[in-house]
């Protein structure tokens, strides 16, 4: 880190880092770095990063070692064990590596992509050789600084990616860089899932989760990982693989490592002989816990492989690697009922949660009163919350079962015990999704409007205590106390009453040395609250990490340390894992390296580093994620103190930052649908692209959108020329050409050839206005491109809906007009608006006023034409609301397809669901659309944003190859009928990365309902 003194900043909103400064297109692909060019000007808007009048205590060193990325010696070792092309040794690579989700921060010295156990093993044999420590990273949302290291950091997400469903779905095999919620998709048709149910699931890993024994609002004790696991295979430091389940897997395990097994044995008499131990550990274990190691271990088990096996969970990799794990999955519980209970007062709510927990509830989430006014503005929450008396508490109930049958019985119960309560509103349960929806966005919308609502330069502190259960009212009473009194007045308290583990949310600015010694003295109480009045957890299921382990003597006792630390000895008498994670020599250690949070762009700066973007990301595995982005970013403030000379460190973020992140980002926006703070990352790469613009190239683009149509002729011209050149001297010398010209000239504005470049498109279908129902402007993808072979996507629609008994009227005039996506997604606002303004004139003109809706065949259009209007002026923007667009997904299933007999069904059709969709509500409706003329419908697990993104996956060809990697290999092993979606440039792309014809699912649409003898 810093090799300056200070360790706090403060930031002036007034002077400003521009927000393109030093930005410059790269003319290459991967890797390519290109001088940092002189700084453009940014444009205002809120596009402005503030500049840090001192240095953080967090940033990294502006020279030495940390500065120049990876030491030449340690990079070489690693690139002996690792291909280099998988060793990450540059500053901004090492840099998007050094934030997980908790509030530290550390520079790793070189980043290794990790695949097969014998590269593992390999390199703890360099760590026990070199003495540079190695810590295992999955996919780094763990809250307490476990997945960190100013070592080597060895990601073990990326090519340890697996599921098999065993025993009809009773039990699961994942290798540990699967994500848990991808494992309970290939449960789902089972109607099973996994025992952990962490709120991260769709992010965290089954590595993660097996090595913090993560946890959620369901699973309790008795459903988490160290519960459910049948068997494991790890890698112990000295580089000894087991396999607990094969055959004298045991005796294995002793000869190859006597001194361990022998040591296991005497800590496990050590613990049976001292019954004050025994009766803490079955007590500490009665609720949850992962603060230290799994001791129950000792207790459970009697073989030193299981005693072994179990400790390995919760121990956060810093004993053993996880390599592939089997687990008992259990039941999903469909059937449920659900109750929103308003108290008024905690011990109220204390109270009634034995009460509801032996009247079967699966989920019961108390919020205090703080979490319900902080959630009370938003949508969709139930109406009364603002009216609440101070004091008031809500318990969140859910009762839920696998047999229809019994859930009235199970109702009717908890009815009866609500009869008995003192409630501030009317209590019920309901069986009404929508009504069952609105309870759960007061508990899901929490993290979102605590997070967004703090102030600038703040970060959130997630805590996760547990009491025992019948104390949690008072707990909860004295943990407020707490806040006021060290004024964290803004902190929320909620969480899974039902197993006495709560959560609290802090937002403290860990830039001011003040403000951290504020933490440090609340943390010391808070331990003494919860370990010496409560007898505890300080840590129920988020891990032990580096933020309390200096803490764990305290809340154990000093015997269960020793034990502790004696385990750690014997598994890996070398150090080598995690150091500094769970037990620690320093009482300070919870205060070092913690990150400080720079205010960055508006777009992005209430990102709290969670993590949750990264699975949808289609550059994750090309470039950066939106985190990387973001913490790229906020490391280049760092970097820009006033008043101090530009630094390397600086030189060499902003010389990668460009491809990195702003070109290879698709500008799909997914990541806003899984970020808890609602954060858009594209828009800030989009901003930056328009910083990037000179007034010459911004002048272009709105030419470009002006002459429109003469454009679109000329596209057509080019790709027809390109194919006949194509065809004349191959597409590999048309391929050559156009890559010289992107060197020469902008690899971000000239298109790559390829040889699937479909062909040019034929003329539109001519149709009459006369009786019209309904208006039909095709893409410009679509009046560009034409079909490989067969029917014309728009001859194809028109044909489908007179085949319905509907009259759809291309206008003629639609050449020029486009849904202003193109110019949007690269920044050019002026052509964006030129163009915005003639189609909304068009589209109001073509359907009357709004009388007749527009059909659009391209789903990323749709999403573009219903949202021009904030680029509108106020007159237009009121005459355009009246048009209703509809996307031919829509327009198929509630307008022709009740029409339309299907003749034909093909027997399996794979569908891919693209971003818009999702953004659009419909991919469901694509399914059923599938499902409608197919036998079987295939929607794989792995299937994300594809990349192409309108023209990028032209321009950048690898993005799309990189996003679609995954879904193409779930494809791979079967052969499909037809392979659909709903998006010209998206179809494009998947043909070329799958060798499939992925088409609209009009067409399938209209094969399937064609009368024999007629032609679309
Ligand atoms: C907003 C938010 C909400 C959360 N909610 C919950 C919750 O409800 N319940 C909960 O329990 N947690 C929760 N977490 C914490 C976290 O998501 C989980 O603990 C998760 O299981 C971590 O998984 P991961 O893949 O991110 O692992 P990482 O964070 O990458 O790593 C976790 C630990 O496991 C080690 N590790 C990773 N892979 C291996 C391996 N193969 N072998 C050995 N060690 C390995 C790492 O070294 C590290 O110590 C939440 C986090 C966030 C950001
Ligand atoms: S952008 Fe959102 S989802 Fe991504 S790390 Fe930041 S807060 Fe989390
Ligand atoms: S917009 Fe898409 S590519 Fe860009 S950061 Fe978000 S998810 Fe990634």
């Amino acid at each position: 880190m810093d090799d300056s003194t200070a360790t706090g900043g403060t930031t002036t909103p007034q002077t400003a880092v521009a927000a393109g400064e030093g930005f410059t297109s790269s003319t290459a692909g991967p890797g390519a770095a290109s001088d940092p060019g002189p700084p453009s000007d940014a444009p205002d808007g809120g596009l402005r990063a503030a500049v840090p009048t001192q240095a953080a205590g967090d940033r990294v060193a502006r020279s030495g070692v940390d500065a120049a990325g990876t030491p030449p010696a340690l990079r070489q070792a690693l690139e002996r064990i690792v291909a280099p092309e998988r060793v990450l040794t540059r500053p901004a690579e090492l840099v998007m590596f050094a934030s997980d989700a908790s509030v530290y921060r550390m520079l790793p010295q070189a980043v290794v992509l990790a695949d097969g156990v014998d590269e593992v093993r390999g390199l703890m044999a360099h760590a026990r050789r070199s003495g540079v420590p190695m810590t295992f990273r999955a996919a780094g949302t763990s809250l307490s600084g476990q997945a960190q290291s100013d070592g080597v950091l060895v990601e073990v997400a990326r090519y340890w990616r697996g599921v098999a469903v065993e025993d009809e779905g009773r039990s699961v095999r994942v290798l540990p860089g699967t994500i848990a919620g991808r494992v309970n998709l290939a449960l789902a048709r089972h109607g099973r899932k996994l025992g952990p149910d962490p709120a991260s699931i769709s992010a965290c890993t089954m590595g993660g989760v097996i090595a913090n024994n993560s946890s959620g609002m369901c699973c309790g004790t008795e459903q988490n990982a160290y519960r459910t696991l049948r068997s494991l295979t790890f890698v112990l430091p000295s580089g000894t693989v087991v396999d607990t389940a094969a055959p004298g897997a045991a005796e294995a395990l002793e000869r190859a490592e006597p001194d361990l097994v022998a040591g296991l044995r005497e800590l496990r008499e050590r613990v049976h002989a001292d019954p004050e131990l025994v009766e803490r550990i079955r007590r500490k274990y009665a609720r949850k816990n992962t603060t230290g190691y799994a001791l129950n271990a000792f207790l459970d088990f009697e073989e030193p492989l299981d005693v072994l096996t179990h400790l390995l969970v919760g121990s956060e990799g810093t004993l053993a690697f996880v390599a592939e794990a089997v687990l008992d999955t259990v039941p999903v519980l469909p059937h449920k009922t659900t109750g929103l209970l308003v108290f008024p007062s905690l011990h109220a709510a204390g109270a009634a949660i034995v009460p509801l927990r032996d009247a079967g509830a699966t989920a019961v989430e108390l919020l205090d009163r703080p979490s319900l006014r902080a959630v009370e503005h938003l949508a969709g929450v139930p109406s009364y919350l603002p009216g609440l008396p101070d004091g008031a508490a809500a318990l969140l109930v859910d009762l839920a079962t696998a047999d229809p049958d019994a859930l009235p019985g199970l109702e009717a119960g908890a009815q009866h015990l609500v009869a008995s309560l003192e409630l501030v509103v009317p209590g019920e349960f309901t069986r009404d999704t929508a009504v069952q929806t609105q309870y759960w966005a007061v508990r899901s919308g929490l993290f979102t409007s605590v997070g967004a609502a703090r102030p600038s330069g703040t970060s959130v502190l997630l805590e996760d205590v547990t009491f025992p259960v019948e104390r949690l009212a008072d707990a909860v009473v004295d943990l407020a106390g707490l806040f006021e009194q060290y004024g964290y007045d803004e902190a929320v308290v909620f969480g899974h009453a039902k197993d006495g583990n709560l959560h609290f949310l802090l937002t403290p600015s860990l830039n001011e040395p003040s403000e951290v010694e504020r933490y440090a003295r609340f943390m010391d109480d808070l331990a003494t609250l919860v370990v010496d009045r409560y007898d505890g957890a300080l840590k129920g299921e988020h891990g032990t990490g580096r933020n309390i382990a200096p803490f764990v003597e305290q809340e154990w006792g000093t015997a269960a340390h020793a034990v502790m630390r004696r385990l750690k000895a014997l598994c890996d008498p070398d150090g080598i894992l995690n150091p500094g994670t769970i037990l620690t020599d320093d009482p300070r250690a919870h205060l070092k390296h913690l990150k400080t949070v720079p205010t960055i762009e508006t777009e992005a700066d209430r990102c709290i580093e969670c993590g949750y973007c990264e699975p949808v990301c289609p550059s994750r595995e090309l470039t950066t994620t939106p985190r990387q982005r973001i913490v790229l970013r906020r490391e280049m403030v760092r970097q820009h103190v006033e008043g101090e000379a530009p630094s390397p460190v600086l030189a060499a973020l902003q010389r990668d930052y460009p491809y990195l992140a702003v070109e290879t980002c698709a500008g799909d926006g997914m990541c806003e649908r899984a970020c808890p703070v609602d954060i858009n990352t594209g828009v800030m790469m989009k901003a930056f692209r328009a910083a990037e613009h000179t007034a010459r190239e911004e002048a272009v683009a709105a030419e470009v959108a002006d002459r429109y149509a003469l454009v679109e002729r000329a596209a057509r011209t080019a790709v027809r020329a390109g194919r006949l050149t194509a065809r004349a001297v191959g597409d590999r010398l048309v391929v050559g050409m156009t890559d010289l010209l992107r060197r020469a000239l902008d690899a971000d504005l000239v298109p790559r050839w390829d040889a699937h470049m479909p062909p040019a498109a034929p003329p539109l279908p001519v149709t009459t206005a006369a009786g019209a129902t309904a208006v039909y402007l095709p893409s410009c993808t679509n009046r560009i491109f034409g079909p490989d072979e067969g029917t014309s996507l728009p001859a194809a629609m028109v044909a489908l809906a007179a085949r319905a008994g509907q009259v759809l009227h291309v206008p003629d005039d639609v050449a020029g007009h486009c849904c202003a996506t193109p110019w949007n997604s690269k920044g050019y606002t002026d052509g964006a608006a030129l163009m915005a303004r003639r189609t909304a004139e068009a589209l109001v003109r073509w359907s009357d006023g709004g009388r007749l809706p527009v059909v659009m065949d391209a789903s990323s259009c749709t999403l573009g034409l219903r949202g021009l209007g904030p680029s509108l002026p106020a007159d237009l923007r009121a005459r355009y609301e009246a048009v209703t667009v509809l996307d031919s997904l829509d327009y198929l299933s509630q307008v022709l397809l009740p029409e339309l007999t299907v003749d034909r069904k093909v027997a399996s059709v794979a569908v891919h669901a693209v971003c818009s969709v999702h953004h659009l509500g419909t991919a469901s409706v694509l399914e059923q659309l599938a499902g409608a003329v197919a036998e079987r419908v295939v929607n794989p697990v792995s299937a994300g944003c594809c990349g192409f993104a309108g023209d990028r996956g032209w321009l950048h060809p690898e993005l799309p190859a990189a996003a679609l990697r995954p879904e193409m290999a779930e494809l791979a092993g079967e052969q499909h009928d037809a392979y659909v979606s709903s998006n010209r440039t998206c179809e494009i792309g998947l043909s070329r990365e799958s060798g499939h014809d992925y088409r609209s699912v009009v067409h399938l649409l209209e094969e399937a309902t064609r009368p024999a003898g007629y032609q679309a």
